[in-house]
């Protein structure tokens, strides 16, 4: 860790940039070449709104080792207007009260911070709307 993978995805996770299928309108998010709804392979990149709605969410009580010292935390599923859904830590909230509809701005945060070289994984968060 980090993961190749990690260093791949730094532009999607900097920008919030997704992938719209000129064919049938599916937003995927992190940016694609291949439409994961209709195989097609006209996609246009598109700049996600740093807001969202929540679609579903949990509580997450027992985290993997890095995250133990955050747990319990809200991990939810966030629409965007655009369509696009990804998911997130939701934070700077009772995490029992994250649910469904909940309307959250998306901001940048750091993720963690690597055991070994000090490095600093950072990416998006959600945060409620007015507190
Ligand atoms: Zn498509």
């Amino acid at each position: 860790m980090p993961s190749p993978r990690y260093w791949r995805e730094i532009p999607n996770r900097f920008r919030l940039e997704a992938a719209r299928c000129t064919g049938c309108g599916t937003v995927a998010f992190p940016a694609r070449t291949i439409c994961p709804k209709c195989r097609g392979r006209e996609l246009e990149s598109v700049r996600l709104s740093r807001h969202g709605k929540v679609v579903t969410s949990t509580v997450v009580r027992v985290a993997p080792d890095e995250f133990m010292m955050e747990a319990p935390y809200a991990m939810a599923v966030i629409e965007t207007p655009e369509g696009a859904r990804l998911m997130t830590q939701v934070v700077d909230c009772d995490p029992d009260t994250v649910g469904p509809g909940m309307e959250v701005d998306l901001v940048f945060r750091l993720i963690r911070k690597e055991d070994h070289g000090g490095i600093l994984c950072y990416g998006h968060k959600a945060v409620p709307v007015g507190g």
